[in-house]
């Protein structure tokens, strides 16, 4: 057991990176509870693609993209929508990402979500272990593909040479390699870039849900209900206080997703935390369904083989936490997901929305406040909190147990520039 064993540790946030910090300090010998309203996963955590993506080694703003977004805008169905009432809101946030855009930070931020990335398998194998998930979790790799050779080179040139870089292994494959992969896809479809290494959740909202399961069992506790407030005694964090009453903790995780933001703020922090809005369908599996997800490149959306369906997820939606979900552009998507899996049936079975937690540069805010020294933060995981989750536990437990973590983790410092 770690050296700070035994303490009362509260866990604000039962999404993939709460529960699996929570998990990790309670093998350490603490006393761990965890505080969320909602089910265990039922928040972005349940709705993502289930892709555990070890090659997301870019971060979301590069100069490429930026190049890009004055015709995603433009387009009603592109992967990017922005709500332009919430524009000046999320001013500071997009200024700073343009900024995080240069080619050298970019670099860096690379390098940085990299460190993370190559930790994410082994914390993931843990908890698969531990918790009983195996029958959860397939392999196979994700493939994104595109019906033209040239777009698919053009599209992936830039990552495939930061795989390169990052010693990331990646397939280039033809229509054929394609097909004997996944048999249901389109014949349109001219060829893909397989991920081999890349696993996928088979249902995200259980496998956070048996990781809680097991924290349960082993006699964590779950306390459903808002944290409001932290508490301070002479000058340290106290605890918290929820809807459920006060929660005494000798220390304290915040791991909200989107939502810490105003968390952090209790403790006079001010991090740039945004929403990347995302959407998905269930739509049920054809009678020859996807193998593994699949991305397209000519529409930027991924249908995600599921437990209980395929998801169809697609785009990045800018506006506020609060503003009310809109179907509409994930509607216009099911046409084109039959393109490319011709069996798909366009019967909605339910519709989904939530909230990526994003700081501008793509990094997470994994660390210790900065002035104190027993409320930890862990969460902006954006795009790739599903892989990063277990790993992000396995460091907030080494902190709190006093341990040196095997990462650097200056980079992910909330007080950090964030471009
Ligand atoms: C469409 C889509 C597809 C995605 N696909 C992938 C993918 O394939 N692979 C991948 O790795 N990632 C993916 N992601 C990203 C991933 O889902 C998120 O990064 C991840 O779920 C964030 O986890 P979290 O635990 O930080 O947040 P959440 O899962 O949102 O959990 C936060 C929890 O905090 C609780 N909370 C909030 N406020 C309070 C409070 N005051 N008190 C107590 N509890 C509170 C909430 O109820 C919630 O349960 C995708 C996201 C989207 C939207």
């Amino acid at each position: 057991m770690g050296a700070g064993q035994g303490r009362h540790v509260v866990v604000v946030g039962a999404g993939i990176v709460g529960a699996s910090c929570a998990l990790f300090l309670q093998r350490d010998g603490h006393e761990v509870t965890l505080v969320d309203p909602r089910e265990p996963g039922g928040g972005t955590s349940l709705g993502n693609a289930g892709i555990i993506s070890l090659g997301s080694i870019s971060p979301v703003g590069t100069r490429a993209m930026l190049a890009r977004v004055p015709s995603m805008l433009l387009d009603r169905d592109s992967p990017l929508s922005l709500r332009w009432r919430h524009l000046p809101e999320l001013l500071p946030w997009l200024v700073r990402l343009v900024l995080a855009s240069r080619p050298e930070r970019v670099e860096e931020l690379s390098r940085a979500l990299a460190a993370l990335l190559d930790r994410a398998d082994q914390a993931h194998d843990i908890l698969i272990q531990q918790c009983g998930l195996a029958d959860l979790v397939r392999s196979g790799g994700w493939l994104k593909v595109a019906c033209s050779r040239e777009k698919l080179l053009a599209s992936t040139a830039g990552e495939r040479a930061m795989l390169e870089r990052h010693g990331r292994a990646f397939e280039m494959l033809d229509a054929a390699q394609v097909h004997d992969l996944e048999p249901a896809l389109s014949a349109e479809v001219a060829g893909g870039l397989l991920l081999p290494h890349n696993r996928a959740v088979r249902h995200p909202q259980r496998y956070v849900a048996g990781i809680v399961a097991t924290f349960l069992e082993r006699g964590g506790r779950h306390v459903r209900a808002p944290a409001r407030e932290l508490l301070v005694e002479g000058g340290r964090i106290a605890g918290v206080a929820s809807e459920a009453g006060k929660l005494p903790a000798d220390a304290v995780v915040i791991a909200a997703g989107a939502f810490s933001r105003k968390l952090a703020g209790l403790a006079g922090l001010r991090v740039p935390l945004e929403a990347e809005r995302g959407y998905h369908l269930m739509l049920p599996h054809p009678a020859e369904t996807l193998r593994r997800p699949v991305y397209s490149i000519d529409d930027g959306f991924v249908l995600a083989p599921m437990e209980h369906g395929i998801r169809l997820t697609g785009g990045v939606e800018l506006a506020s936490l609060e503003a009310p979900p809109d179907f509409r552009r994930v509607r216009r998507l099911v046409p084109r997901a039959q393109r490319l899996l011709p069996q798909l049936s366009a019967e909605i079975r339910s519709e989904w929305q939530g909230h990526r937690p994003s700081l501008p540069d793509s990094l997470p805010v994994i660390g210790r406040a900065p002035g104190r020294d027993n409320l930890f933060l862990a969460f902006g995981h954006q795009h790739i909190g599903l892989t990063l989750g277990p790993a992000t536990g396995q460091l907030v437990a080494d902190l709190v147990a006093g341990r040196e973590p095997p990462v650097d983790l200056a980079p992910y410092r909330a007080d950090r520039r964030f471009y």
